[in-house]
């Protein structure tokens, strides 16, 4: 049912999507229906005939696409599912003369006006579509699970083939956005903007950030710190935008697998990639092989060895700086936005007074030592993080 695709064809826009999950948002390409506003009383083909045509509806729990008999205009509904499919994208749809208009944007809706984000034009769906969510059947079409990610009212501005602007009422998305057409395939390429500042204040993500190396020495003696594992790998900073890796983030396939569980909430984490040896000790060799592997052999290396991520610490969220906030705060905040999952694994965490015996665990497991951590320090160069030799 899939036409074949040419990746040369993929619009510029798609930078920072490898491939295959190019072409896999592209298989829920439809032409785009013609708009059908302004013929008022003459009834275009079946709008839904794409939709109906693409599903079986004995396998899928999608509802089938009914003609309504009336198409009143812009009810002024509208609905964002998140949609973990081949490629993670998110669906918005806004109802309209009876049925949905919908593009696939693969990094969500922007929330900042400097970033327009890809919108793939796709089938109209049926009405019913505006409360679906559940798990569409590997080997279907649009396979994997979807769920609302925001649902609510919308006013339109401008309605017409090439252009729609509209002022989106939702729980978690305010504000005007305007989808238009670039040009590629048929009316099929399109690019979301938003018209809105940011809500609220926003900060960049600093992408020059270097991580917080701490200095040898021993415990000390008083005060409040944080003492955790000193996890041999190596060190990154871990960028996470539009559910796939951004910025400095190493291009990894076990971090586009972390990425994708953050869905639409951006971070920049710090972390340490280790990996575990034959005897479930940490293996900073084979961290090392991983890393410099390339082609078939990392994708070899990526399913039998993968690389864990251990996130140590948050230093951007959503648009909010978090290098001031104190340690304790930034964990705290960590701990929140950590998707549930295999690689995310949060670190033990312990007071001085457990430092002793902390020490002699990480002896006993092959780890090199432990790191202790002021609660109150900033993330930068005089954090005073001290790593302890056991
Ligand atoms: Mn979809």
């Amino acid at each position: 049912m899939k036409d074949p695709l040419l990746i040369s064809d993929v619009p510029s826009a798609w930078e920072g999507l490898s491939d295959q999950e190019a072409a896999a948002v592209l298989g829920e390409y439809a032409p785009a229906h013609r708009a059908r506003t302004g013929r008022r009383g003459v009834m275009a083909a079946d709008p839904l005939s794409d939709y109906n045509a693409k599903r079986r509806f004995d396998r899928t729990p999608e509802p089938a696409g009914r003609e309504q008999a009336e198409r009143p205009p812009s009810a002024g509904r509208f609905v964002v599912q998140e949609h973990h499919a081949t490629a993670l994208h998110w669906d918005v749809r806004l109802e309209h003369e009876g049925t949905l208009p919908s593009w696939a944007v693969p990094k969500g809706l922007p929330r900042h006006p400097s970033r327009n984000h890809l919108a793939v034009r796709t089938e109209d769906h049926p009405i019913e579509y505006l409360d679906f969510e559940g798990h569409i059947p590997g080997g279907e079409y649009g396979g994997g699970s979807m769920h609302l990610w925001d649902r609510g009212t919308y006013e339109v501005e401008e309605w017409g083939e090439r252009k729609v602007k509209v002022v989106l009422h939702g729980q978690r998305v305010r504000g005007r956005y305007a989808f238009f057409a670039t040009g590629g395939r048929g009316g099929r390429d399109w690019m979301v903007h938003r018209m809105d500042p940011p809500e609220g204040p926003w900060t960049d993500r600093p992408d020059d950030l270097v991580v917080v190396e701490p200095s040898i020495g021993s415990l000390p003696v008083r005060g409040d710190w944080l003492v955790e594992p000193w996890w041999p790998g190596c060190r990154v900073l871990v960028a996470v935008e539009g559910g796939r890796p951004a910025g400095p983030t190493p291009d990894l396939a076990e971090l586009r697998h972390l990425a994708e569980g953050f869905g639409s909430t951006e971070v920049l984490l710090d972390g340490v990639l280790v990996a575990a040896g034959p005897d479930g000790r940490p293996d900073p060799p084979a961290v090392e092989r991983r890393l410099g592997a390339k082609g078939a052999a990392a994708r070899r290396l990526a399913a039998s060895s993968p690389l864990q991520l251990v996130v140590l610490d948050l230093v951007w969220h959503d648009g909010a700086s978090l290098l001031d906030l104190p340690l304790h705060e930034r964990r705290r905040r960590l701990e929140e936005v950590l998707p549930p999952g295999p690689v995310a694994a949060p670190t033990l965490q312990a007071d001085l007074a457990a430092a002793p015996t902390l020490l002699a665990a990480a002896a006993q497991q092959g780890l090199p030592g432990v790191v202790v951590k002021p609660l109150g320090s900033r993330y930068g160069p005089a954090a005073g993080w001290i790593t302890v030799q056991a």
